[in-house]
């Protein structure tokens, strides 16, 4: 059951986070951020690549793998980077943000999949999702949109990674099919997860802070 409801936890946490911090800038998102990299890298690393690795060859695991990379590459050309913190969307237009919408939902539903029973990656994904659902939150808090359109958003991007936990664990007569998707959901991990390391540091500057982030990040994931 948690399988399903920590992805949906993690966005009511995130929303809840943006609401109360409203006037000022939320605090330690970017700390937040760089261990949720690190934590879903090494999950990515610990459990879901070896898994994939063990059900299909090496090669063809290689190939969706960049696949992935390629996937994320491309959708963030219209989420302009959500996934991986930040949004930049003219803030007062009042047209739906759709292309952000349906790249994020796309994103969502993928990182479903990889989410079962035998794995822990259900936690890799509550952490990465919670600030990602705090930055979302506020950028839409600030924007011009109705409060309908604001929680439609919120409601079906929470329900996109259950969604596709539901799909791959149903399909599971074609386990086949769901490793290949999972390799592809592996690209997309290591796309965000290192644009996440890279993009939280300023200039290279030592920062003793993120660099403990991160640790905490490995050294759960390795324990969890
Ligand atoms: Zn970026
Ligand atoms: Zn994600």
């Amino acid at each position: 059951m948690n399988m399903y409801l920590l992805p949906i936890l993690a966005i009511i946490i995130g929303a809840a986070i943006a609401l109360l911090t409203r006037k000022q800038k939320p605090f330690g998102t970017k700390l937040l951020l760089s261990f949720s990299g690190a934590f879903l890298l090494a999950l990515t690393f610990f459990d879901l690549l070896p898994e994939v690795y063990g059900h299909i060859n090496a090669k063809q695991t290689g190939l969706f793998i960049m696949c992935g990379i390629l996937l994320q590459v491309i959708l963030e050309f219209f989420s302009k980077g959500a996934e991986h913190g930040h949004v930049h969307i003219h803030k007062n237009s009042s047209a739906f943000p759709w292309l952000l919408f349906i790249s994020l939902c796309i994103h969502s539903f993928l990182e479903g999949f990889p989410i079962h029973q035998h794995n822990d990656m259900v936690y890799g994904v509550l952490v990465h999702k919670i600030p990602i659902a705090i930055l979302i939150t506020t950028f839409l808090l600030q924007s011009n949109y109705s409060k309908f359109q604001i929680t439609s958003f919120l409601v079906v991007f929470a329900a996109m990674t259950p969604l596709g936990t539901y799909t791959a664990n149903t399909l599971a007569f074609l386990s086949n099919y769901v490793y290949l998707v999972n390799a592809i959901v592996i690209g997309i991990f290591l796309h965000i997860s290192t644009t996440i390391l890279f993009e939280t540091g300023e200039g290279h500057k030592f920062n003793l802070s993120k660099l403990v982030a991160i640790c905490l990040g490995i050294v759960i994931a390795y324990y969890i």
